[in-house]
């Protein structure tokens, strides 16, 4: 057993191992003349190297909560850090450039494009992220090779199962080495087998490498496999 990874995962008293800290997170939308609370005052700390889950029925404010801590959006008003910096303040352009350094992203809808085989679609990324032809072979082969796709490099999307397109696109999140993965409704697709193993994977991906991730989820199948469930409800934790 690695203690040391072991150590990092527990929580210190003055909280600075966190990955994630929220203070009185809100984040109205403007609908027309009304106003929509997505998030409502959240408060919440995340140590690095867990596997969160993120529930609640669908409206309860889980992707609004995981584009604010992704970068994707901004708070209304509260603080979210993440990784020591306040993010929540930061123009687009910083919170863009941060992204592709320190987050892995992955969806319900793969996103993967058919003409191109699993080893591109995971290059691809690398290669708009600017990285050197050596490095990006190495790191497309590592990633495939962690989530169990080496045999099916060559395979385009529609050569492959559903399970089988999910690895590619969580290879794909993971070949920049981000210290931050967000997974939303990633099991959403899957029959209920494919689900597991797909969810024994992020947690291996968890233990394995030095990452933190958020997955929003309805799934309850997740329960097993996460460190901690996070229950949403209007925007606000219920549990
Ligand atoms: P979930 O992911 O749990 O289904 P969301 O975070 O997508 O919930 O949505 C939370 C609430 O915010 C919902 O009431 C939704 O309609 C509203 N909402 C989300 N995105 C927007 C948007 N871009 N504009 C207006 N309202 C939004
Ligand atoms: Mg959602």
């Amino acid at each position: 057993m690695d203690v040391t990874r072991h150590l990092e995962a527990t929580p210190d008293a003055s909280t600075s191992t966190a990955a994630i800290e929220i203070q009185q997170l809100t984040r109205i939308y403007r609908r027309g003349q009304q106003q929509v609370r997505a998030l409502d005052g959240i408060d919440l700390t995340i140590a690095t190297g867990q596997f969160i889950a993120i529930k609640g029925r669908s409206g309860s404010g889980k992707t609004t909560l995981l584009n604010c801590i992704s970068g994707l959006d901004q708070p209304t008003s509260g603080v979210v850090r993440v990784f020591g910096d306040a993010i929540g303040t930061w123009s687009e352009g910083r919170r863009t450039t941060w992204r592709r350094e320190q987050v892995g992203f992955i969806f319900q809808s793969l996103g993967l494009l058919p003409v191109l085989s699993a080893y591109e679609n995971v290059e691809l990324v690398l290669r708009l992220n600017g990285v050197s032809a050596r490095e990006r072979h190495t790191a497309t082969l590592e990633a495939l090779e962690l989530v169990g796709l080496t045999k099916w490099n060559d395979h385009r999307p529609y050569e492959l199962s559903g399970g089988q397109q999910q690895r590619v696109a969580i290879a794909r999140a993971l070949a920049g080495r981000p210290r931050l993965l967000i997974a939303d409704e990633p099991t959403g697709n899957l029959d209920s087998k494919t689900a597991h193993s797909v969810l024994a994977l992020f947690r291996t991906i968890v233990r394995e490498r030095n990452v933190t991730m958020l997955m929003a989820t309805h799934d309850t199948l997740a329960d097993d496999y996460v460190d901690r469930v996070i229950d949403l409800s209007d925007g606000r934790i219920v549990g």
